[in-house]
């Protein structure tokens, strides 16, 4: 069984005061939530202290981003060893603003899920084409080899520890959702892609990112291939993340 997962994450927004507003109802309601979702909370790094202070049972938290290395003379880092010390479970690695704005490599990305996976965090690979590899007729492609190099340094017993997030990057913050149909697509083409690695694919979760709303969450979750969804924008709304999370079937 698949876990089935909705993660929000925040990018650079929040503040204590979001913390305090929308971290206990969405902790209370969780406890009535019988859908099984497992539900993430990704805010700036220096904001999860608050967050998990104020996270009930069931919630976890994650990180937007860890460093390559473990310790050291990074200034301006942190690690994926201190996100787990913190109370981390969950680092998203290679977002598609981490690959635009800062440069991210293929080779940094895969370093990063390598020390995600060897912290004992779950690594949330995000992957995704452009609109012009889209309409190039390349997005699998891009997608595919997006898949390959960041799980390169993945270790046979750590598997278990990566959740992929397509997430098109045409899709991101722009009200344009993939309709479920194409989502749907994608997602059983990486979990191909992952059998080729010779990862569980079955066993692992793939979510869909990009624009997910409460009026468009349960047609991207009914998909077989979509087990949940990275959510930006709707994330830090406390009702409609918690609209999202009931989605799930
Ligand atoms: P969005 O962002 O839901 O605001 O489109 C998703 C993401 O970038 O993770």
């Amino acid at each position: 069984m698949r876990r089935r997962i909705v993660a929000g994450n925040w990018k650079m927004n929040g503040s204590r005061a979001l913390v305090q507003q929308l971290l206990p109802p969405v902790s209370s309601e969780l406890a009535s939530l019988d859908n099984g979702v497992g539900v993430v909370v990704i805010p700036p790094a220096l904001y999860v202290a608050s967050v998990l202070e104020k996270a009930g049972a069931g919630l976890e938290v994650g990180v937007q981003n860890i460093a390559c290395q473990d310790a050291g003379a990074f200034t301006g880092e942190i690690s994926a060893s201190m996100a787990s010390d913190t109370g981390c479970r969950y680092a998203l690695v290679g977002h598609s603003e981490r690959r635009q704005l800062f440069g991210e490599t293929d080779d940094q990305i895969a370093a990063k899920v390598s020390q995600a996976v060897s912290h004992g965090l779950t690594a949330i690979l995000c992957v995704g084409e452009t609109l012009a590899q889209r309409e190039a007729g390349a997005a699998e492609h891009v997608v595919a080899g997006q898949v390959q190099a960041g799980l390169a340094k993945v270790a046979a017993g750590q598997w278990q520890n990566i959740v992929v997030a397509y997430e098109p990057v045409w899709a991101i913050g722009t009200g344009k959702t993939a309709t479920a149909g194409d989502a749907q697509a994608m997602h059983a083409a990486i979990r191909q892609e992952l059998k080729k690695l010779g990862a569980p694919a079955d066993e692992l979760s793939l979510l869909y990112g990009g624009s997910v709303k409460a009026d468009n969450a349960a047609a991207l979750f009914a998909q077989p291939d979509i087990d949940g969804g990275l959510i930006g924008g709707a994330s830090l709304k406390a009702d409609e993340f918690l609209s999202i999370c009931r989605a799930m079937p």
